[in-house]
């Protein structure tokens, strides 16, 4: 007794004691109370109800024969109020009253005393029924758990009796699979509700339980109608002795919801959230999985990494959400392009990569300059148009590896070094590759030292003024002799300075030379513009009109006689920063030409919207100027353009008599060009104009001397 007290001590039970007779009750009070309990009393039925309903006691003892109510009305009324709770009912009946005993039973008693009260046995029985009614409560609250818990987790228990076939379920399937009143009572009315693709499978299944297998686990389609498809999983064991071996008893989970989630955390794992391309890691097993498949049979697969130079720059100006934008058109861009084999991912910030297969490795090669063509067309962010600079690499396999992380790693080794030689492309040769890389890294370090060490100077370049036949100006080309690899050329190392940030220290020191030598000519007589090309990096200085102010105000050059070079595209990036610094540049009376005019993709009519006062037209139109109709048409129509707004129209790249004549019949204002002379030094172009004829014109025979 003391264990069973000791167990219920640590809570004070409350108790309610119901009978007629006050001496009884008040006994009972006083033994009940002694034990530790708290104690409540009623007289009557009605009361016994109404004290129950308010004070909930752990405990009823309750006497069977009361005048009105009577004690199995109330132990009725007191199970109905306590619903799942399972008070316990202790009722107290006349000795050997088996029918009051009964009686009490089927009204919910949980136990009887028999009158004259034992008082030792009574509170045992008291200690007894409250356990029993917490251990009946906690069962129950199991229950209600497991339950919950079935419910949450989508599962219903089954037992398939092998011998008939019938199915018994542990809740109704159909609730769960959102079916209303079907009953599924066998294994052939479940197996009506597989899908028929996946009836086979199931049926196999069930054949091999039937022949001894003991363990079940199969996941099937369930077609309920046209819309409703589930997707369920079956796991069942065979019973292991007597008549349980012909019963299989199981789960069956609706995991429908767990699929779609853990397929949408597998596709979160490996895609890009903003651009929705796959990531490296899909990327590298896709590439895996082409080139399983090329196994031993003939065809190309391309690899190629594509970077955005300086995309923060688009981030900065237009705002980062105008940045996402850009990356998911340019990755809409990619997809577009893509053949259904094929793959492309965001392997970075503003880095992706592309899967191109094809017959052979020419035409993938020359898909992915396609593909780079169609990228580096013009975005429109708004009303605003941004042209990104591209830098790719590519790899190939079978050329160059055949495994999907080496080819991963040529193409971006092979982009990089496109970055270092201020290439729009390269494709990998891993026999040289690293060498070509070892060496891009050598000019990286000698480029460091090479503007201390005084290797850089500057050549120019005389540009004809075509109306007059005079040389009108000259463009500053920058060199760098290197001790050991000789001259450079800027298509190369300027790049590269742009990359290492050195080009602002190099750019710097270009337009004090050519300063000086524009203002060395002018007080020699012979003023000539010069042109002085700008960087990007320059170009987006912040205090670049400022700079070449105070360039000109030490160097004592006129700003009438500067002429600034920026490339279409790097106008183009960022239009309104262009527009501004331009504006101020002109302001301070320095004129502004366009460079390479036409290899950009910008419209015409927008970039003619800038102050500028020149136009030079890229060589390539020049060159095919003679023989190609679309370059003539070009060139007129620059022409014409240029010539509405007042523009000077340079052609550059003129090597020949021919090319020069077609340029003129077109309206070209001036060329420049090898036909004029190559780059040379200040002191060559001296020589150049004490003697210069315009080529082509024979120069005046020498006057005869008279006999
Ligand atoms: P660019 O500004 O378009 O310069 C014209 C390029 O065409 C020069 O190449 C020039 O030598 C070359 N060229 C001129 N006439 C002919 C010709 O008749 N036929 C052929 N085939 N080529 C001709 P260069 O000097 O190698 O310069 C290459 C580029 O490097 C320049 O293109 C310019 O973008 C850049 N660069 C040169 N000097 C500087 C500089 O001081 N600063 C910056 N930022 N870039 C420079
Ligand atoms: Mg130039
Ligand atoms: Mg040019």
């Amino acid at each position: 007794m003391s264990r069973l007290k000791s167990a219920e001590q640590s809570r004070i039970e409350r108790l309610l004691i119901v009978d007629d007779d006050r001496p009884t009750r008040h006994l009972l009070k006083a033994v009940l109370e002694r034990e530790g309990f708290e104690v409540i009393e009623a007289g009557d039925g009605v009361t016994a109800v109404d004290l129950f309903a308010r004070e909930r006691p752990a405990l009823v003892l309750l006497d069977v024969v009361m005048p009105g109510m009577d004690g199995f009305a109330v132990c009725a009324r007191i199970r109905e109020l306590d619903r799942d709770d399972g008070v316990a009912i202790i009722m107290l009946t006349g000795a050997e009253d088996l029918g009051a005993i009964r009686s009490a039973f089927e009204a919910g008693a949980t136990d009887f005393i028999t009158k004259p009260i034992n008082w030792t046995l009574l509170t045992q029985r008291v200690y007894y029924a409250l356990r029993a009614s917490a251990l009946n409560r906690e069962v129950r609250q199991n229950r209600l758990r497991e339950a919950s818990a079935r419910h949450i987790a989508r599962l219903v228990f089954w037992e398939w009796s092998l011998s008939d076939n019938r199915l018994h379920w542990s809740d109704d399937p159909g609730r769960l699979l959102g079916l209303d009143e079907r009953p599924i009572e066998d294994a052939e009315a479940f197996m009506a509700l597989v899908h028929p693709e996946d009836r086979s499978r199931a049926r196999r299944a069930m054949r091999l339980m039937r022949e001894g297998e003991r363990h079940l686990e199969v996941e099937l389609r369930l077609y309920l109608d046209e819309s409703v498809e589930r997707l369920v999983r079956l796991v069942g064991e065979r019973g292991a002795r007597g008549a349980d071996t012909n019963l299989v008893i199981g789960a069956f989970q609706d995991v429908t919801e767990m699929r779609r989630t853990e397929s949408l955390v597998d596709y979160l794992a490996l895609h890009d959230e903003l651009t929705e391309l796959g990531n490296r890691r899909f990327f590298l097993r896709q590439v895996r999985e082409r080139l399983h498949a090329l196994d031993g049979q003939a065809g190309a697969l391309l690899v190629g990494w594509v970077d955005i130079a300086r995309f923060h720059r688009y981030n900065e100006a237009l705002g980062e959400e105008a940045g996402d934008w850009l990356l998911t058109r340019l990755a809409h861009r990619l997809m577009q392009q893509l053949g259904p084999l094929e793959a492309a991912a965001r392997v970075g910030g503003d880095e992706f990569a592309v899967m191109l297969v094809d017959a052979d490795l020419e035409e993938a090669h020359a898909r992915f300059e396609r593909l780079l063509f169609g990228l580096r067309q013009p975005y429109f962010v708004g009303e605003q148009e941004c042209v990104l600079t591209l830098t790719a690499g590519a790899a190939c396999h079978p050329d160059h590896a055949s495994d999907a992380k080496q080819l991963l790693a040529l193409a971006q080794d092979a982009q990089q070094l496109a970055r270092v030689q201020g290439r729009p492309q390269v494709l990998a040769t891993p026999q040289i590759n690293g060498a070509r890389f070892s060496e891009a890294l050598a000019m990286e370090s000698a480029l460091h030292l090479a503007l201390d060490q005084q290797q850089f100077f500057l050549l120019y370049q005389p540009q004809l003024d075509l109306a007059s036949g005079r040389l009108r100006g000259v463009e500053a080309l920058l060199r760098w002799r290197h001790p050991h690899w000789g001259l450079v050329s800027p298509a190369h190392f300027v790049p590269i300075l742009e990359n290492l940030g050195l080009i602002g220290d190099v750019g710097h020191w270009v337009l004090v030379e050519a300063c000086r030598q524009a203002r060395r000519w002018a007080e020699t007589g012979s003023a000539l513009r010069v042109g002085i090309n700008l960087s990007v990096r320059q170009f987006h200085e912040a205090d670049l009109c400022g700079e070449i102010q105070r360039i000109l105000a030490e160097t004592g050059c006129d700003p009438q006689l500067i002429e600034l070079e920026i490339t279409e595209s790097l106008a183009m990036q960022d239009p309104l920063h262009a527009i501004e610094l331009l504006s101020c540049l002109r302001k301070h009376g320095m004129k502004i030409a366009i460079d390479d005019f036409g290899i950009g993709h910008s419209s015409l009519e927008y970039l003619l919207r800038f102050p500028i006062d020149a136009i030079k037209i890229d060589q390539a139109f020049v060159k095919h100027v003679t023989t190609d109709r679309g370059s003539r048409a070009i060139v007129r129509a620059v022409v014409v353009m240029g010539e509405s707004l007042g523009l000077d129209i340079i052609a550059e790249g003129v090597e020949t008599l021919r090319q020069c004549d077609f340029i003129e019949a077109l309206g070209v204002s001036e060329v420049q060009g090898y036909l004029i002379g190559k780059p040379m030094s200040a002191d060559e172009i001296d020589a150049l104009m004490r003697d210069f004829t315009r080529p082509g014109v024979e120069s005046p025979p020498p006057e005869k001397c008279p006999p």
